[in-house]
Protein backbone atom coordinates (compact mmCIF):
# COMPACT_ATOMS: atom_id res chain seq x y z
CA UNK A 1 0.00 0.00 0.00
CA UNK A 2 1.28 3.58 -0.66
CA UNK A 3 0.66 5.97 2.24
CA UNK A 4 -0.02 9.51 1.46
CA UNK A 5 -0.56 12.13 3.23
CA UNK A 6 -0.83 16.27 3.02
CA UNK A 7 1.30 17.29 5.57
CA UNK A 8 -0.03 21.31 5.54
CA UNK A 9 -0.82 23.05 2.19
CA UNK A 10 -1.82 26.91 1.64
CA UNK A 11 0.23 29.61 1.26
CA UNK A 12 1.65 29.17 4.96
CA UNK A 13 3.63 25.82 3.90
CA UNK A 14 3.23 22.95 1.73
CA UNK A 15 4.57 19.32 2.04
CA UNK A 16 3.20 15.77 0.78
CA UNK A 17 4.61 13.20 2.01
CA UNK A 18 4.33 9.31 0.47
CA UNK A 19 5.89 5.81 1.92
CA UNK A 20 4.98 2.09 0.59
CA UNK A 21 7.35 1.26 3.63
CA UNK A 22 10.31 0.51 1.86
CA UNK A 23 10.97 4.22 0.60
CA UNK A 24 9.53 7.44 1.84
CA UNK A 25 9.42 10.51 -0.27
CA UNK A 26 8.24 14.44 -0.17
CA UNK A 27 6.79 16.73 -2.92
CA UNK A 28 8.07 20.45 -1.75
CA UNK A 29 9.08 21.09 1.95
CA UNK A 30 7.61 24.80 3.08
CA UNK A 31 8.23 23.99 6.48
CA UNK A 32 10.83 24.41 9.28
CA UNK A 33 12.78 21.47 9.94
CA UNK A 34 11.03 21.09 13.71
CA UNK A 35 7.45 21.47 11.99
CA UNK A 36 8.59 19.06 9.53
CA UNK A 37 8.83 16.43 11.94
CA UNK A 38 5.71 17.04 13.75
CA UNK A 39 3.73 17.09 10.99
CA UNK A 40 5.81 13.93 9.49
CA UNK A 41 4.73 11.92 13.55
CA UNK A 42 1.22 12.25 12.85
CA UNK A 43 1.73 9.42 10.38
CA UNK A 44 4.55 7.75 12.43
CA UNK A 45 6.84 9.04 10.09
CA UNK A 46 10.26 10.58 10.25
CA UNK A 47 12.56 12.48 8.56
CA UNK A 48 15.38 9.81 9.16
CA UNK A 49 13.39 7.83 6.95
CA UNK A 50 12.97 10.15 3.60
CA UNK A 51 15.01 9.10 0.66
CA UNK A 52 14.34 12.05 -1.47
CA UNK A 53 12.45 15.28 -2.01
CA UNK A 54 10.86 16.54 -5.51
CA UNK A 55 10.69 20.28 -5.50
CA UNK A 56 7.14 21.83 -7.42
CA UNK A 57 8.50 25.03 -7.66
CA UNK A 58 10.82 28.11 -5.68
CA UNK A 59 8.10 29.81 -3.90
CA UNK A 60 8.68 29.77 -0.16
CA UNK A 61 5.78 28.40 0.64
CA UNK A 62 6.79 25.21 -1.17
CA UNK A 63 10.58 25.13 -0.60
CA UNK A 64 12.18 27.41 2.01
CA UNK A 65 12.49 24.33 4.06
CA UNK A 66 14.65 22.47 1.43
CA UNK A 67 18.19 24.02 2.51
CA UNK A 68 17.49 23.06 6.39
CA UNK A 69 16.18 19.36 4.95
CA UNK A 70 19.24 18.53 2.89
CA UNK A 71 21.50 19.25 5.49
CA UNK A 72 20.19 17.06 7.82
CA UNK A 73 19.42 14.31 5.73
CA UNK A 74 21.70 13.55 3.10
CA UNK A 75 19.22 13.07 -0.11
CA UNK A 76 18.47 13.88 -3.16
CA UNK A 77 16.75 17.44 -3.77
CA UNK A 78 14.95 17.25 -7.45
CA UNK A 79 13.98 20.57 -8.99
CA UNK A 80 13.53 21.35 -12.66
CA UNK A 81 16.61 22.15 -14.81
CA UNK A 82 14.67 25.76 -15.36
CA UNK A 83 14.11 26.96 -12.19
CA UNK A 84 17.65 26.49 -11.22
CA UNK A 85 18.88 28.19 -14.43
CA UNK A 86 16.53 31.27 -14.33
CA UNK A 87 16.54 31.83 -10.49
CA UNK A 88 19.72 31.58 -9.50
CA UNK A 89 19.93 34.23 -6.70
CA UNK A 90 16.76 32.59 -5.23
CA UNK A 91 18.06 28.91 -5.58
CA UNK A 92 21.11 29.94 -4.24
CA UNK A 93 19.48 31.14 -1.25
CA UNK A 94 17.98 27.81 0.01
CA UNK A 95 21.49 26.64 0.81
CA UNK A 96 20.73 22.90 -0.44
CA UNK A 97 23.99 21.42 -0.59
CA UNK A 98 25.36 21.40 -4.22
CA UNK A 99 25.71 17.88 -4.72
CA UNK A 100 22.62 16.81 -3.55
CA UNK A 101 20.53 19.12 -6.24
CA UNK A 102 19.63 16.48 -9.14
CA UNK A 103 17.98 18.47 -12.05
CA UNK A 104 15.42 16.75 -13.99
CA UNK A 105 13.90 18.15 -17.61
CA UNK A 106 9.93 17.60 -17.72
CA UNK A 107 9.01 14.21 -18.69
CA UNK A 108 12.44 12.37 -17.40
CA UNK A 109 11.81 9.32 -15.11
CA UNK A 110 13.40 9.11 -12.38
CA UNK A 111 13.31 5.84 -10.27
CA UNK A 112 13.08 5.86 -6.21
CA UNK A 113 12.54 2.23 -4.98
CA UNK A 114 9.24 0.83 -6.76
CA UNK A 115 8.31 4.71 -7.36
CA UNK A 116 8.49 6.11 -11.28
CA UNK A 117 8.53 10.18 -10.49
CA UNK A 118 8.12 12.73 -13.34
CA UNK A 119 7.51 16.39 -13.41
CA UNK A 120 5.46 17.87 -15.93
CA UNK A 121 4.75 21.64 -16.64
CA UNK A 122 2.67 24.32 -14.98
CA UNK A 123 1.84 27.77 -16.10
CA UNK A 124 3.03 29.90 -12.64
CA UNK A 125 4.85 32.98 -11.67
CA UNK A 126 7.74 31.05 -10.74
CA UNK A 127 10.21 29.85 -13.75
CA UNK A 128 10.08 26.26 -13.91
CA UNK A 129 7.04 25.62 -11.86
CA UNK A 130 5.81 22.18 -12.51
CA UNK A 131 3.74 19.37 -11.06
CA UNK A 132 4.53 15.82 -10.14
CA UNK A 133 3.05 12.59 -11.00
CA UNK A 134 4.03 9.18 -9.05
CA UNK A 135 3.73 6.40 -10.43
CA UNK A 136 3.62 3.42 -8.11
CA UNK A 137 2.92 -0.24 -8.83
CA UNK A 138 -0.58 0.15 -5.84
CA UNK A 139 -1.47 3.95 -6.85
CA UNK A 140 -0.64 6.28 -9.33
CA UNK A 141 -0.75 10.18 -8.10
CA UNK A 142 -0.91 13.77 -9.06
CA UNK A 143 0.25 16.86 -7.47
CA UNK A 144 -1.06 19.53 -9.15
CA UNK A 145 -1.32 22.99 -7.20
CA UNK A 146 -0.30 26.53 -8.19
CA UNK A 147 -1.63 27.02 -11.61
CA UNK A 148 -3.16 29.63 -13.54
CA UNK A 149 -4.76 27.48 -15.90
CA UNK A 150 -4.82 23.78 -16.84
CA UNK A 151 -3.29 22.00 -19.92
CA UNK A 152 -4.36 19.18 -22.24
CA UNK A 153 -1.22 17.37 -20.96
CA UNK A 154 -2.28 17.41 -17.49
CA UNK A 155 -6.02 16.37 -18.24
CA UNK A 156 -4.66 13.14 -19.49
CA UNK A 157 -2.34 12.63 -16.76
CA UNK A 158 -5.34 13.06 -14.00
CA UNK A 159 -8.01 10.83 -16.43
CA UNK A 160 -5.41 8.01 -15.54
CA UNK A 161 -4.50 8.43 -11.72
CA UNK A 162 -5.92 7.17 -8.93
CA UNK A 163 -5.15 9.97 -5.99
CA UNK A 164 -4.98 13.65 -7.03
CA UNK A 165 -3.86 16.39 -5.27
CA UNK A 166 -5.55 19.58 -6.67
CA UNK A 167 -5.74 23.12 -6.09
CA UNK A 168 -8.85 25.10 -5.59
CA UNK A 169 -7.00 28.20 -4.39
CA UNK A 170 -10.18 30.71 -4.59
CA UNK A 171 -13.87 31.88 -4.99
CA UNK A 172 -14.34 34.19 -7.74
CA UNK A 173 -16.87 35.99 -5.75
CA UNK A 174 -14.64 36.05 -2.82
CA UNK A 175 -11.59 37.07 -4.18
CA UNK A 176 -13.69 39.79 -6.56
CA UNK A 177 -15.81 41.10 -2.81
CA UNK A 178 -11.82 40.67 -0.94
CA UNK A 179 -10.06 43.00 0.09
CA UNK A 180 -6.78 42.86 -1.96
CA UNK A 181 -5.86 45.61 -4.42
CA UNK A 182 -6.39 45.16 -7.94
CA UNK A 183 -3.10 44.39 -9.04
CA UNK A 184 -3.36 41.69 -6.89
CA UNK A 185 -6.61 40.32 -7.48
CA UNK A 186 -5.52 40.38 -11.36
CA UNK A 187 -2.41 38.20 -10.15
CA UNK A 188 -4.30 35.78 -9.05
CA UNK A 189 -6.65 35.30 -11.88
CA UNK A 190 -4.41 35.19 -14.71
CA UNK A 191 -2.76 32.36 -16.49
CA UNK A 192 0.01 32.65 -14.36
CA UNK A 193 -1.88 32.67 -11.24
CA UNK A 194 -3.94 30.13 -9.12
CA UNK A 195 -6.74 27.90 -10.05
CA UNK A 196 -10.47 29.13 -8.55
CA UNK A 197 -12.72 26.41 -7.27
CA UNK A 198 -14.32 26.59 -10.75
CA UNK A 199 -11.46 26.05 -12.41
CA UNK A 200 -10.41 22.85 -10.32
CA UNK A 201 -14.27 21.14 -10.90
CA UNK A 202 -13.84 22.11 -14.66
CA UNK A 203 -10.82 20.56 -14.67
CA UNK A 204 -12.05 16.99 -12.42
CA UNK A 205 -14.83 17.03 -15.23
CA UNK A 206 -12.61 17.35 -18.25
CA UNK A 207 -9.88 15.07 -17.47
CA UNK A 208 -12.41 12.41 -16.58
CA UNK A 209 -10.65 11.46 -13.24
CA UNK A 210 -12.36 8.89 -11.48
CA UNK A 211 -9.81 7.59 -9.06
CA UNK A 212 -10.35 6.55 -5.55
CA UNK A 213 -8.97 9.39 -3.58
CA UNK A 214 -9.53 13.48 -4.44
CA UNK A 215 -8.04 15.97 -2.14
CA UNK A 216 -8.71 20.23 -2.63
CA UNK A 217 -5.42 21.54 -1.55
CA UNK A 218 -3.82 24.99 -1.53
CA UNK A 219 -6.91 26.92 -0.30
CA UNK A 220 -6.73 30.98 -0.19
CA UNK A 221 -6.90 32.02 3.62
CA UNK A 222 -8.39 35.24 2.40
CA UNK A 223 -10.39 34.13 -0.55
CA UNK A 224 -11.76 30.96 -0.15
CA UNK A 225 -14.11 28.80 2.69
CA UNK A 226 -13.64 25.68 3.27
CA UNK A 227 -17.13 24.77 4.22
CA UNK A 228 -18.18 26.54 0.59
CA UNK A 229 -16.02 24.61 -1.50
CA UNK A 230 -16.94 21.25 0.66
CA UNK A 231 -20.52 22.16 -0.48
CA UNK A 232 -19.77 22.91 -3.83
CA UNK A 233 -17.91 19.63 -4.52
CA UNK A 234 -20.97 17.75 -3.29
CA UNK A 235 -23.19 18.54 -5.81
CA UNK A 236 -19.83 18.04 -8.83
CA UNK A 237 -17.53 15.43 -7.99
CA UNK A 238 -18.32 12.13 -7.93
CA UNK A 239 -15.14 10.61 -6.53
CA UNK A 240 -14.40 10.54 -2.85
CA UNK A 241 -13.25 13.89 -2.14
CA UNK A 242 -11.50 15.79 1.07
CA UNK A 243 -10.89 19.55 1.48
CA UNK A 244 -7.60 20.69 3.41
CA UNK A 245 -7.86 22.74 5.31
CA UNK A 246 -4.94 25.18 6.41
CA UNK A 247 -2.66 24.29 9.23
CA UNK A 248 -4.57 20.44 9.14
CA UNK A 249 -2.95 17.15 7.92
CA UNK A 250 -4.69 14.48 6.34
CA UNK A 251 -3.84 11.08 4.60
CA UNK A 252 -5.09 7.56 3.78
CA UNK A 253 -5.23 7.20 8.08
CA UNK A 254 -7.66 9.94 7.55
CA UNK A 255 -7.12 13.48 8.99
CA UNK A 256 -4.18 13.31 11.46
CA UNK A 257 -4.73 14.23 15.64
ZN1 LIG B 1 1.95 28.10 -3.21
ZN1 LIG C 1 3.47 29.48 -6.01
Amino acid sequence: MLKRAVLGSGSSGNAYYMSDGETSILLDQGFSLIELKRRLARFDASVDELDALFVTHLHPDHVKGAGILARNREIPIHLHTKAIARDTGEFTALGIPPNQVVEVEVGEVVRVGAMRIFAFETSHDSPGSVGWYVDHPDERVMLLTDLGETTEEQKELAGKASVLFLEANYDEGMLEAGPYPRFLKNRIRSGKGHLSNDQAFTFIEESGFAGKELYFVHLSDMNNDHRLLEEQAKGLVSTPFVVCEKNRWYGTIGAAR
